[in-house]
């Protein structure tokens, strides 16, 4: 048994276990494949809206310098930087504030007495423009940085100051000259039509500027220019859980922001760019500055501060998403606090912190994000959860089947060994109850065959035990072979008309003498009317005569046996045999396993009760295929009661 439940754990149960680990690891993979897939689409779609963002913002940077450029066209810069303030914002809906700033640091506008904004502004940018101060700046001219960087390298080594290089002797050199091509190649549209006339002029200064600019004195310190170190992003997108690299630190890259603060003053930033977008935080609101500066008067730097409302208003056609993926995304673009400035999907709501996928804007909006929220969460894991759920179910399944797989075995596997010691049981059995009778038969026989025994009536009585003993062999012999017929199915009946009443009587006066002779009183209860059956009168007397046994010998001293019949009405017309006895009794819970084959409630060895297990078996098999039955129950004041059950026939078809 043991080495069977091993087979079974080793080829069965292990098996199926690692197949199902295997499939719930491919569903895990799958799911995660899936969700992946779907936030490297949202999040093509959100760099694309930075980027285009971005590309807007540096348009309407373009759009500043064409402003700067007409405003100059046929007047005296000088003379419209000192009213530059109101002539930009008459001329452009987008500035809040316009300044002009020389390179010196001298502010000619807004003046210091204007109206509240201007004075607000000349408060708060008035040291920094001026470059009294240094400030924490998100500069996006990439050039500008260059410029600086190149500038420091060339300081450190020819021990130069930063403020002397961007010093008085710095204005008389053209800034456009030391532009990166970089820079050049990003104002070219803007400065195509100056370029031209001043081309001359630019050639000219190239070469002075060389001559100029004086050699490089002390390196600049980091507090004059340096870079803070990564802030942390405001938002924690989703998709970074899709993207688990296996290097901590490229993880922990994923929550920092990319926009990194430096920290210089107006002059050093703009370098020698033509044009560049600022952005600072001031009082944790974030202040945007467009700056342009004309070829012909390069230290006149003309810029203006935006008004942030209406630049989201300006962004607010561009933050939609794809017809196609409209019904699955909303997407947002969301501030330095994380809090949405412009929502593609009107009502829409969500814990803002926590997008789907996010890209920064970059310099340009610095701590702004595009974000994209999934409109229906759980649809994404719907699908996944699903073949979850199928899977967890069939694995619950596969599971149930094993076990109920398992526990059939046991069962039968317990039948089985059930049925291997009944048979022992059975052929052991048989061969005592064989022996028993053998030995008597061959004992007496022998007795009076040697002439031994004279007196008649002793020889009378041995010749009887001989008979009796016979019977008991052919009785045990008839059983055998019919279970064996039965079993094989190759049992025959005869059945004819044959009357019940008749067929007991016989029976009775065949069994009668053997129990008396045992010291048994037979009581038989028998109607006066034939009870007609249809049957096979031989296998129905074997019925009788195997509950008669059985009542002798499990009657443990009680010494009276009853056999009735009768016929009964209802509920459909049958006839009922009962033998009745006064002795043991059938052990409660037996009352049905009594029938089976092989079982013996009582055993042989404590009940001292020699059988085979089979006589209510075969009884019950013939009783049924003559669509009766032998049951049995327990008779009231102690002893058993088994019925013979048949239908009884017509008086027509008993003929
Ligand atoms: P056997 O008598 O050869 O063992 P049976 O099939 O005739 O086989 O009987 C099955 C079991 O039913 C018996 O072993 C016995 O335990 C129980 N049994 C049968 N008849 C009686 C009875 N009249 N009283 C008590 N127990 C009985």
């Amino acid at each position: 048994m043991k080495k069977v439940a091993l087979v079974f754990v080793i080829a069965v149960l292990v098996p199926s276990l690692v197949l199902a680990w295997l499939a719930v690891r491919s569903l895990r993979d799958q799911q995660f494949l899936l969700e992946r897939q779907q936030s490297l689409l949202c999040q093509r779609v959100t760099d694309g809206l930075a980027n285009e963002v971005a590309g807007r913002l540096a348009a309407r940077q373009q759009e500043f310098a064409g402003q700067v450029e007409n405003l100059t066209a046929n007047q005296e810069a000088r003379a419209v930087g000192v009213q530059f303030d109101s002539r930009i914002r008459k001329n452009w809906a987008l500035a809040e504030v316009g300044f002009c700033v020389t390179l010196a640091g001298k502010i000619l506008s807004p003046a210091a007495n204007a109206r509240t904004e201007a004075q607000m502004f000349y408060l708060d940018n008035g040291a920094f423009l001026g470059n009294r101060e240094a400030a924490e700046v998100y500069n996006n001219s990439l050039s500008t940085a260059n410029n600086l960087a190149n500038l420091t390298r060339n300081n450190v080594s020819q021990g130069l100051a930063l403020n002397d290089v961007y010093g008085s002797s710095f204005k008389a050199a053209a800034p456009a000259s030391l532009a990166a091509p970089v820079a050049r190649q990003k104002m070219e549209p803007v400065r195509a039509a100056t370029r031209a006339l001043d081309s001359d002029k630019l050639k000219s200064d190239d070469a002075s500027q060389a001559a100029t600019v004086p050699p490089a004195r002390e390196a600049p310190s980091q507090s004059t220019f340096s870079n803070r170190g990564q802030q942390a992003r405001k938002v924690n997108p989703q998709s970074v859980n899709f993207e688990t690299s296996k290097d901590a630190s490229v993880d922990e890259q994923k929550y920092l922001s990319k926009v990194i603060p430096a920290e210089a003053e107006f002059r050093q930033l703009i370098g020698n760019d033509m044009d560049g977008m600022l952005a600072r935080f001031l009082q944790n609101k974030l202040t945007l500055m467009f700056w342009h500066r004309l070829n012909r008067e390069p230290d006149l730097i003309f810029g203006a501060q935006l008004n942030l409302s209406r630049v989201v208003d300006d962004l607010r056609g561009l933050v939609q998403a794809e017809p196609a993926m409209r019904d699955e995304i909303c997407l947002v673009l969301l501030d330095d606090n994380a809090r949405p400035a412009v929502v593609s999907r009107p009502g829409f709501s969500a814990n803002w912190k926590r997008p789907f996928v996010a890209t920064e804007i970059g310099d340009a909006l610095p701590h702004w994000e595009i974000a994209a929220y999934l409109v229906n969460p759980a649809q994404l894991t719907q699908a996944a959860q699903t073949a979850k759920l199928s899977l967890g179910l069939f694995i619950a399944l596969l599971l149930l089947a094993i076990g109920v797989g398992s526990w059939l075995i046991v069962r039968s596997l317990n039948a089985e060994l059930k049925l291997a010691r009944q048979k022992t049981d059975f052929v052991s059995n048989v061969s005592h109850e064989l022996k028993t009778p053998l030995t008597s038969i061959r004992m007496f026989s022998e007795l009076l065959a040697e002439g031994r025994v004279t007196d008649a009536a002793k020889q009378h009585s041995y010749l009887n035990i001989i008979t009796a003993e016979a019977a008991r062999l052919t009785r045990l012999i008839n059983n055998v072979l019919d279970f064996s017929r039965l079993e094989s199915g190759e049992k025959k009946y005869h059945f004819q008309p044959c009357d019940l009443t008749d067929l007991v009587r016989q029976t009775v006066a065949t069994f009668r003498p053997h129990l008396e002779s045992s010291g048994f009183k037979l009581e038989c209860e028998l109607p006066d009317a034939p009870v007609p059956v249809r049957g096979d009168a031989d296998a129905l007397a074997q019925v009788v005569v195997n509950l008669l046994s059985n009542a002798e010998k499990y009657s443990n001293g009680g010494k009276v046996i009853t056999i009735q019949l009768a016929a009964q009405q209802t509920p459909l017309p049958y006839a009922e045999i009962r033998v009745l006895d006064r002795g043991t009794g059938v052990p409660r819970g037996s009352g049905e396993k009594i029938f089976e084959k092989f079982y013996r409630a009582h055993d042989s060895l404590s009940s001292g009760v020699q059988g085979s297990g089979l006589g209510l078996t075969i009884a019950r098999q013939i009783a049924r295929a003559h669509g009766g039955d032998v049951v049995y129950e327990p008779r009231a004041g102690g002893g058993s009661c088994f019925s013979l059950r048949l239908p009884t026939a017509t008086p027509a078809a008993t003929g």
